[in-house]
């Protein structure tokens, strides 16, 4: 039976393309990693460190929250601080309520970020709104700084809703309330960006955003917004939730998207665990980019899941270790070794898969499974290069792995 059903993903949505502060967003540009701080922007000694982890981690831009004078007069120390440290990551400024007072107020803060963002739902205060989002945009003008208006559920615009709403009610509801909603949120990206239009902002410094919760919405949102406009597009889940629902919850829809071609720049927005570390959301935004053959930031481990046949863990603990390595080892690989985030390791547990899976690698190993003899035969470009044997078949494996990057 033939099917005419296309598996490859399509081809990226045409956007136009964004400067923010020398990264491109959009216009067929790979699709940038980015996040955002939780410190208290004001704390400049804790806010530089956070931000030079995200980036070193692979943040390719940081956001950070810009809530009041303190935070605002903080920020061109903060960037002052990363040029210091050779660190130079373009730094978004994330405003809410008086975003225009800040940014008038604080001509240095305007000019040290490289992005303002901000959300039509509380651009201001109810009849200030117009008012307050144009001294935002006229601020962008004078300072040449690109805008993200970002929409999100949390906090739509309550006029637009209820007239909407009213709209639907007027026509005998062809609409469903999740259908209004989702035209909302839609719209009021669109107008927000066409009123920055008329006010004199290019459409190559408007990209936009609209961060819903629930999965199947934002697919939706998304869907709407590429096909009703040209801007670049930020994805992000909003309040997706804690370690392995948060991360499932955010990469099943921005995966499903991306395959459509849809999205510009990802944010994975992961509630951290007590303690936990914050760079744990641009480690999942990597790998959701690499797994998906968008983009290549660090070598692949392959590793099986392991089942009765080995009853160890020595290959649990292998793969781990290897990974461990890459990861610690990558800043000066990347340097030293260029091309080398394409490899591909493979450490399998047992004889079933290992060896068919170690040939598809660059550099893979075959662990004896229960039973198996304590010998572990390794792969090298698709070819059985040697067997290891005896009790340190870990560690051998993991000088191979360095010697093979090396070589
Ligand atoms: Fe089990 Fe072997 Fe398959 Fe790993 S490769 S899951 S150990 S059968």
């Amino acid at each position: 039976m033939s099917s005419s059903f296309d598996f490859n993903p399509q081809p990226r949505r045409a956007s136009i393309a964004v400067d923010v502060g020398g990264v491109i967003v959009g216009g067929g540009a790979p699709v940038v990693v980015q996040s955002m701080t939780n410190t208290d922007t004001a704390d400049i000694d804790g806010t530089v460190a956070q931000v030079a982890a995200l980036h070193r981690a692979g943040s390719e831009m940081v956001r950070i929250t810009v809530d009041r004078d303190e935070s605002a007069a903080a920020v061109p120390k903060i960037r002052e601080r990363l040029e210091r440290l050779g660190l130079d990551v373009p730094l978004i400024g994330d405003f809410h309520y008086i975003g225009h007072k800040l940014l008038a107020d604080h001509p240095a803060c305007a000019e040290a970020l490289a992005k303002y963002r901000i959300n039509p739902g509380n651009v201001g205060f109810k009849a200030k709104k117009d008012k307050q989002f144009a001294e935002i945009i006229e601020q962008a003008i004078r300072f040449d700084k690109p805008v993200r208006i970002g929409v999100n559920w949390g906090s739509l615009d309550q006029e637009l809703l209820t007239r909407l709403m009213d709209d639907n009610q007027a026509k005998g509801f062809p609409l469903t309330a999740q259908q209004v909603m989702r035209e909302t949120i839609v719209q009021s990206a669109l107008i927000s960006a066409e009123l920055a239009e008329e006010i004199g902002l290019p459409r190559n410094r408007i990209i936009l955003s609209a961060k819903v919760s629930a999965v199947q919405d934002l697919i939706a949102v998304y869907a709407m917004l590429s096909a009703r406009s040209n801007h670049a597009l930020h994805l992000g889940l909003t309040e997706a939730g804690m370690g392995s629902k948060g991360i499932v919850a955010s990469s099943a829809p921005l995966g499903i998207l991306m395959q459509q071609g849809i999205g510009d720049t990802i944010r994975i927005s992961l509630t951290p665990e007590p303690g936990g570390d914050r760079t744990r959301e641009v480690q999942v935004a990597q790998e959701l980019l690499q797994v998906m053959g968008f983009r290549q930031f660090i070598p692949v481990v392959a590793a099986c899941p392991g089942c009765g046949r080995t009853t160890s863990t020595v290959f649990q603990e292998l793969a781990q270790k290897i990974q461990d390595d890459i990861r610690k080892n990558m800043p000066v690989w990347r340097e030293k070794y260029p091309g080398v985030e394409a490899l591909k390791v493979a450490v399998m547990g047992c004889i079933v898969n290992g060896p068919g899976e170690s040939k598809h690698a660059d550099i893979g190993i075959s662990l004896p499974g229960t039973g198996e003899l304590p010998a572990a035969p390794v792969y090298i470009d698709g070819k059985k290069a040697m067997t290891i044997r005896g009790t340190n078949i870990a560690g051998d494996f993991e000088r191979l792995v360095s010697d093979y990057i090396e070589k």
